[in-house]
């Protein structure tokens, strides 16, 4: 944009502006856009002159080239910047990730020496049993939620939708997370509409949804307090409103969007203590997307609770056959021969013993070839295959192994 003479110029003349001029002492001005190169404007370079003056054709076309030039930076710079941030963020998750999986290993390695310890009583060793199990599952949610993570940013995760009652996969949530309500004393009230709702979901991915916001809630409010778990119909619409609230620490409104990205942790005294690696809500949120919905939170700020809505789109045909499998009571086989194939040595023999334990006869081996020699000789009713084998890997093995005269396809 160019003015001449902004005394003359008709966009400027009675106008506030042309006053401001004045006051400077600016007769003409020249702008340049910067413009980013998918188009944006991200900022103006503006000469002014104390005389009138009418820039000539050379001094304009070196200002586009200035321009493009200073665009280019600022765009190289931000770009530099998100990419220190995005390393500063990763370093600071592998901190917190080798922190959080040292952690639950110091109780762990306590407890198998008062299992050995000769003077530990039964009671010493269950209580020392209780806490392996304790620290374990931790550890075990931890490396399902990077696995989790990593599997959906490479597009891996794919769901598996059937129609679903939402009451039972709530109901369930709820199940799951009595452990933490109890030891925090925490209220839960679950509140469902009276008519089913009827969803197209993965029934496993939507119950991991609502047990993080579950679990969250409970980690995030002091003992004693109250979460509510509801399902509503959102007016007029085809979404269901699943809502988590709680009476905790709340979210500072400039937080809420940051808490969705991944490694995101909102710094305070009582986060720190809390655990966890910052990628729950992250996951949460791609896993209610793939379901084609939207997760959003809301709070009145510290200390004043928060609230995480999953909207999704649920069924509107209600009379079709319920898709939920009816449970039946696992019945117990005891498998007679086994073959145990895994690489790692403890994780086959720990298998086998407690497969041995409920009275099969078990064998094992280390690598995909070892296998299938082994199923030829031993002739196994049921062989349990690692997949990522040396030599072979579990998919191939499993094919030659069915490929053997006298195995059932
Ligand atoms: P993590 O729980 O492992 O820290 P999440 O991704 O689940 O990771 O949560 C990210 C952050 O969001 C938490 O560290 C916490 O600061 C904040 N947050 C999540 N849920 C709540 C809640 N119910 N109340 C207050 N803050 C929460």
């Amino acid at each position: 944009m160019i003015v001449p003479d902004v005394e003359t110029w008709e966009y400027l003349v009675d106008d506030q502006a042309s006053e401001d001029h004045r006051k400077a002492g600016i007769r003409a001005v020249q702008s340049t856009p910067l413009m980013s190169r998918d188009g944006r404007i991200i900022g103006v370079i503006s000469t002014h002159w104390r005389n009138p003056y009418d820039p000539e054709e050379s001094a304009l076309r070196l200002m586009d080239i200035l321009a493009r030039q200073v665009a280019d930076l600022i765009e190289r710079n931000k770009a530099e910047e998100t990419l220190r941030e995005a390393d500063r963020r990763k370093n600071e998750f592998i901190a917190i990730l080798a922190h959080e999986l040292r952690n639950p290993l110091s109780p762990i390695q306590n407890a198998l020496e008062i299992i050995r310890y000769s003077k530990s009583t039964v009671d010493d060793v269950q209580a020392a049993t209780a806490m392996m199990e304790r620290q374990i599952g931790h550890v075990v949610r931890l490396v399902d939620d990077l696995l989790d993570m990593s599997r959906i940013s490479r597009g891996k995760v794919e769901l598996r939708k059937e129609r679903l009652d939402l009451a039972l996969v709530l109901q369930r949530a709820v199940e799951a997370i009595q452990t933490q309500l109890k030891s925090k004393e925490l209220q839960l009230a679950l509140t469902l509409p009276l008519d089913p709702i009827y969803l197209n979901a993965d029934s496993v991915r939507l119950g991991q949804v609502v047990i993080n916001l579950l679990n969250n809630a409970c980690k995030f409010t002091d003992n004693g307090g109250s979460v509510w778990l509801t399902a509503e119909i959102e007016n007029g619409s085809d979404q269901v409103l699943i809502k988590v609230r709680d009476t905790g620490i709340g979210i500072d409104p400039s937080e809420i969007q940051r808490i969705f990205e991944m490694f995101t942790q909102v710094e305070g005294p009582m986060q720190r203590t809390q655990g966890g690696l910052g990628i729950g809500l992250a996951l949460t949120k791609k896993l209610v997307e793939l379901h084609g919905g939207e997760l959003h939170a809301r709070s009145d700020g510290s200390g004043k609770g928060s609230e995480f809505v999953v909207r999704l789109p649920i069924l509107t045909d209600r009379s079709g056959p319920p898709g939920e499998p009816v449970e039946s009571e696992p019945t117990a086989v005891i498998l007679r021969r086994v073959l145990v194939v895994d690489d790692n040595t403890d994780s086959a023999e720990s298998l086998s013993m407690l497969l041995r334990m409920a009275g099969s006869e078990t064998y094992t081996a280390h690598d995909g070839l070892e296998a299938i020699n082994a199923a030829a000789t031993l002739r196994p009713d049921v062989v349990l295959m690692d997949i990522g084998l040396p030599k072979m890997n579990g998919y191939d093995a499993a094919r030659r192994i069915r490929e053997q005269p006298g195995v059932s396809k």
